[in-house]
């Protein structure tokens, strides 16, 4: 089995650092991917922390995978050495229950096989992108499009497609009202998706302090959430509110913003568990979702959407020892509006 250098948390509290694991051989289905950047999603840290449950250590974590294609199974035709490619949270699903054969693995009544922390066919442990090569089944590779820059495209393989998804499903397009809430890694992406989709974008954001770049993503609006008088002023506003916040907020606060027949869907994953009244719901007709990044086909679609569109993630680039004060950094909203890692700097 391929050695590959990567980089992984060691237990929940301790710094992520430099080793090794093992790839598995390249398939007759698998494309094996030299791994050229990986961006640094919250779930990333809400998984290494413990947030969600019981983790196996050490664990790579990393599911916004940027690469090039270094050697293709002896069934593999539509992919070849050299090609730009992209993985992102799954790298495979039954492919028989309902929600597969209708295209949709994303919702695999099994649970799809994520690229990090799930248990593989083989029955090791899925190793994600924060490594140099990875080895994943042709059906889960993405293509990425000329015109995407190679270094900022890889935040579009989670936050895009995870924003992309329920903005497409809710149809948002000329004449919707849509809120933003929370403006880092997805928030940014939504804010951009959902004006090029040719909505009327508001951002609710902690603070002002990044109104400007807001406007410049696509935002006509931005509000502050502390202060509590934005409660009152978008009262009955909006047909869709896209909550992107990784931490609990008070969720009858933000349904009381949704007009008659709109849908709050929730896309920030916090562990703990959200108490809502219901007859919030009641007023207006009022929906509560959720919404879990998309199926393959759909993350192709939004990769050639973001290329048509001009769409590009804002990234900051980063070397591999920097991911742990970069987590610090995500963790205070102090992120402009994805870190990428170079994974250049693993070879080294
Ligand atoms: P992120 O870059 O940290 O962005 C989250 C934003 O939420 C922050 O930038 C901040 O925006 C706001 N925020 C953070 N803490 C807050 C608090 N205590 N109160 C109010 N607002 C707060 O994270 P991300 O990578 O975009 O991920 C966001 C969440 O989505 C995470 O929970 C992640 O696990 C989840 N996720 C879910 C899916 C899915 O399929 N459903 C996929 C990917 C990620 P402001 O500074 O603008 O307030
Ligand atoms: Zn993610
Ligand atoms: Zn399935």
């Amino acid at each position: 089995m391929p050695t590959v250098a990567a980089f992984a948390a060691p237990s929940s509290s301790d710094p992520l650092l430099r080793t090794t694991i093992e790839r598995r051989e390249t398939g007759p289905h698998d494309v094996l991917i030299a791994i050229r950047y990986a961006g640094i999603c919250h779930s990333d840290i809400h998984l290494v922390r413990g947030d969600w449950g019981p983790v196996t250590y050490p664990q790579v974590v990393g599911h916004e995978i940027a690469g090039e294609v270094v050697e293709v199974g002896s069934e593999v035709t539509d992919f070849a050495v050299g090609d730009r490619v992209g993985v992102g949270c799954m790298v495979n699903s039954c492919r028989e229950c309902e929600n597969c054969l209708a295209g949709m693995e994303n919702y695999c009544l099994k649970g799809n096989t994520q690229t990090y922390g799930s248990i593989d066919r083989d029955g090791t442990v899925t190793q994600g992108g924060y490594s140099t090569h990875v080895v994943v089944d042709k059906d889960f590779v993405l293509r990425i499009p000329e015109g995407i820059p190679y270094e900022s495209v890889a935040p579009l393989l989670c936050a895009g497609i995870t924003t992309y998804s329920p903005l497409a499903h809710w149809k948002v397009g000329p004449g919707s009202k849509v809120a933003v809430v929370g403006m880092g890694g997805l928030g940014h992406l939504a804010v951009k998706i959902a004006a090029a989709m040719g909505a009327e974008v508001t951002v609710l954001s902690q603070s002002l302090s990044k109104q400007e770049d807001g406007k410049r993503f696509g935002a006509t609006h931005y509000f502050a959430t502390s202060d509590e008088s934005t409660f009152d002023t978008l009262a009955n506003t909006f047909d869709l509110i896209v909550n992107t916040v990784s931490a609990p907020l008070k969720l009858d606060s933000y349904l009381r913003l949704l007009r008659l027949d709109g849908t709050m869907v929730n896309v920030g994953a916090p562990p703990e568990p959200l108490p809502l009244r219901v007859f919030t719901l009641f007023g207006n007709r009022r929906s509560f979702a959720g919404s879990s990044i998309g199926s393959i086909a759909e993350t192709q679609e939004m990769l050639d959407f973001c290329a048509e569109h001009g769409i590009v993630p804002e990234t900051e680039l980063i070397g591999v020892d920097e991911v742990n004060d970069a987590y610090e950094r995500v963790l205070r909203s102090d992120v402009r509006y994805r870190f990428v890692i170079d994974i250049e700097t693993l070879r080294d």
